[in-house]
């Protein structure tokens, strides 16, 4: 695997493989790489011929400047990870490389899906700085594939929404949330979490279960499955920042609940900020 730190570098890598028609995955990260990291890289080696992995860590989508300072960053021990993955180029650039002296450009995805839950908490600037982002890196490696967690499942609304308005030939894949054997879905935050705060962190994942419990036992009230979740974290003594039910391409309100629904949650755990989410399929109850 090589690791390039500009835009150049990265198109001239990728013309040869390109004119030989091979086909190039694209999974884009902040570095301090897990599991759920993984999951979508070896997707991409097994789906591509060339796999490509971004690792930068965009200050444009950090709405808080000490979350950004203490974001987890070891570029080495990332890009053995993205290696052994199936990563045949890492994209590491610097902020100067993505961002030089007079950039001015910022691509806005307008609507509800930008406006409600993670764009009401982190204010607009933030899905802001995602779809520049990621528009400035489909553009770069220009995959025919990219692969985005269902884990910021808003985020994936706003890359597919970008993708579409934009008419980006690229197509927007998902993979499932990976989670640890106790059930936290995996996310390079915990490792911020102390040891004292980690049983906690578990209650975003109980509330789900509740919604999901309800829903199973029929219950098509998008306010009573949000009840039930909220009483599930508090039970676990947290409080959710927030906790709805949406539909997961649009993010409008959905009640009754019918078809396939998102139950998204973000909270804070002893000032770590994590969010999870569980998609529904729900029939006639
Ligand atoms: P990040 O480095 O947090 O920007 O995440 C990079 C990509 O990995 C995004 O598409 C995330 O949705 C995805 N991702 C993060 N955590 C998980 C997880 N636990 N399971 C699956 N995908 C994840």
């Amino acid at each position: 695997m090589r690791t390039l730190r500009t835009a150049a570098e990265v198109r001239a890598a990728l013309a040869g493989p390109r004119r030989e028609g091979r086909s190039i995955g694209f999974v884009a990260t902040m570095g301090a790489l897990h599991a759920g990291h993984v999951s979508l890289i070896e997707r991409a080696r097994a789906e591509s011929d060339e796999v490509v992995v971004s690792l930068f860590v965009n200050p444009a989508q950090f709405d808080d400047p000490a979350d950004l300072e203490r974001y987890p960053r070891d570029e080495a021990a990332d890009a053995a990870v993205a290696a052994e993955a199936g990563a045949d180029l890492l994209f590491a650039p610097g902020a100067g490389d993505l961002y030089p002296d007079g950039f001015s450009t910022t691509v806005h995805v307008a609507g509800r899906v930008t406006e409600v839950l993670e764009g009401r908490e982190r204010g607009s600037a933030h899905f802001d700085g995602v779809a520049t982002v990621v528009a400035k890196l489909l553009n770069v490696v220009a995959p025919d594939a990219t692969y985005f967690g269902q884990k910021d499942a808003q985020q994936l609304a706003v890359v597919r929404k970008l993708v579409r308005d934009l008419d980006l030939p690229v197509l927007v894949e998902s993979s499932p949330i990976v989670r640890d054997a106790d059930g936290l879905a995996l996310s390079s935050r915990n490792a911020l979490l102390a040891d004292a705060d980690r049983p906690r962190a578990l209650a975003l994942r109980r509330g789900l279960l509740a919604a999901r419990s309800a829903a199973e036992a029929g219950e098509r009230d998008a306010g009573v499955l949000v009840a039930a979740a909220t009483a599930a974290m508090r039970e676990a003594g947290v409080e959710p920042e927030y906790l709805a039910v949406v539909d997961p391409d649009t993010f409008e309100d959905v009640s009754p609940l019918a078809g396939d629904v998102l139950v998204a949650v973000a909270a804070r755990v002893g000032g770590v900020r994590l969010i999870d989410n569980d998609l529904l399929t729900l029939g006639e109850p």
